[in-house]
């Protein structure tokens, strides 16, 4: 029986593993001098004036909507190729959620999609208060007509970049937030860079910062130039809006630290594992990963999707056919508005055609730091058998 291949995985080095040691046998291991050196690893990386780190990029989505006042009877567009935590967040905030239609060459939110749906919503006056673009396996979406829309009709924008620490747009580190007012890592181990699970906010806003460092922690501040009126002594602190214990861990940041200074090597082996992919795949019946030329993705996954009229299996039998031979292939994603619990806000499938197609080929071909081309090549074998047959 051949070993079994996950899409995703962790790559934890002994360095790695010595940061978290250190933490364990320091003073801290909660709220302690680890949180502050990973946010700025985080925030130098991008080029962002502050970041805020916290225990996963769904606490991070929802309180990155609260800092912007997301709430009742506002709305939150993003994509439907996406994980249901860019959706969800706006449902905690009590705001309604929509969804734009994807791009059918990069399988991010079309712009062209937006920009139509925006010149009807002004018609009817329900124009989004946040759109939440997500860089979709690590190719930024195209922010800068985003943004210039956001001008025109008054939305504001929350980077989903859950998979694209590391990427580039335009030259610039994604989380750079040239064209945003946040953006959004995630630090699940099936991620670029893995503390368990975490999640980082980035901004250059500093009142959206002191905002997320409150919402983290309770709503408290300990700031005397907060507070409303005098301090009651060195005891004393305030509750000043309902906040949450969204707070990461010193171990947690200390394998964050640990793993920031390994970043532009696992984005260089994810690149070249799909280079590979995409000379290895050539002339089969696949549409491989399209990149814009203002990206350069991080490559958190390689999707393929199937030319079904040029292949006698359904899609289903593909993909059971390659678990069957323990590749553990994935399929990103669902659309949100196809799952159960978003069905009561009634979405009609057919105004996603691109998303609905999509859904019916795509395949995630395992893709990590730690996959070897030996593997890489069993994948590849496996998969030209299963297409011939
Ligand atoms: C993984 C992921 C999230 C959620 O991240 P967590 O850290 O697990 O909360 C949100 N959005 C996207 C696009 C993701 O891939």
């Amino acid at each position: 029986m051949s070993q079994f291949i996950p899409y995703g995985r962790q790559d934890i080095s002994q360095e790695d593993i010595q940061a978290v040691i250190e933490v364990l046998r320091s003073d801290w291991i909660t709220s302690g001098p680890a949180i502050a050196q990973f946010e700025k690893a985080v925030a130098d990386y991008c080029g962002a004036n502050y970041a805020v780190a916290v225990s996963s990029a769904t606490a991070a989505l929802h309180i990155a909507c609260l800092a912007l006042s997301l709430e009742k009877g506002d709305s939150l567009w993003t994509s439907p190729n996406t994980f249901v935590a860019s959706g969800n967040c706006g449902l905690y905030c009590g705001a309604t959620v929509d969804f734009v239609d994807i791009n059918p060459q990069t399988y991010n939110l079309s712009v062209e999609e937006l920009e139509r749906k925006l010149v009807s919503a002004k018609k009817e006056g329900c124009l989004p208060k946040v759109v939440i673009p997500v860089h979709f396996s690590g190719q930024s979406c195209e922010m800068e007509q985003i943004y210039q829309l956001s001008h025109q009709y008054g939305f504001k924008i929350i980077e989903d970049a859950s998979h694209a620490i590391g990427g580039k747009y335009q030259g610039q580190p994604i989380g750079s937030c040239q064209f945003s007012e946040m953006a959004v890592f995630s630090f699940h181990p099936v991620k670029i860079v893995t503390t368990g699970e975490g999640g980082m906010i980035v901004t250059n806003r500093e009142d959206l910062y002191e905002k997320l460092i409150r919402l983290r922690s309770h709503g408290i501040t300990r700031n005397p130039q907060l507070m409303k009126g005098e301090s009651d002594g060195p005891w004393y602190y305030q509750q000043l809006e309902l906040g949450f214990n969204y707070r990461i861990t010193d171990i947690q940041s200390a394998l964050g630290i640990s793993q920031m200074q390994r970043l532009e090597e696992f984005v260089l082996r994810r690149s070249q594992l799909a280079k590979r992919y995409q000379e290895l795949l050539q002339g089969f019946p696949l549409t491989l990963p399209w990149q814009h030329p203002d990206t350069n993705s991080s490559w958190h996954l390689f999707v393929i999707r199937l030319k079904l009229e040029q292949i006698s299996k359904t899609h289903r039998q593909v993909f059971e056919a390659l678990r069957q031979g323990q590749i553990g292939v994935n399929l990103h994603y669902i659309p949100v508005y196809r799952q159960p619990y978003y069905q009561r806000f009634h979405y009609q499938w057919k105004d996603f055609p691109h998303t609905e197609q999509y859904y019916q080929e795509a395949i995630s071909l395992p893709l990590y730091y730690g996959l070897t081309e030996i593997q890489q090549d069993r994948i590849i074998v496996d998969l030209t058998d299963i297409l011939k047959h």
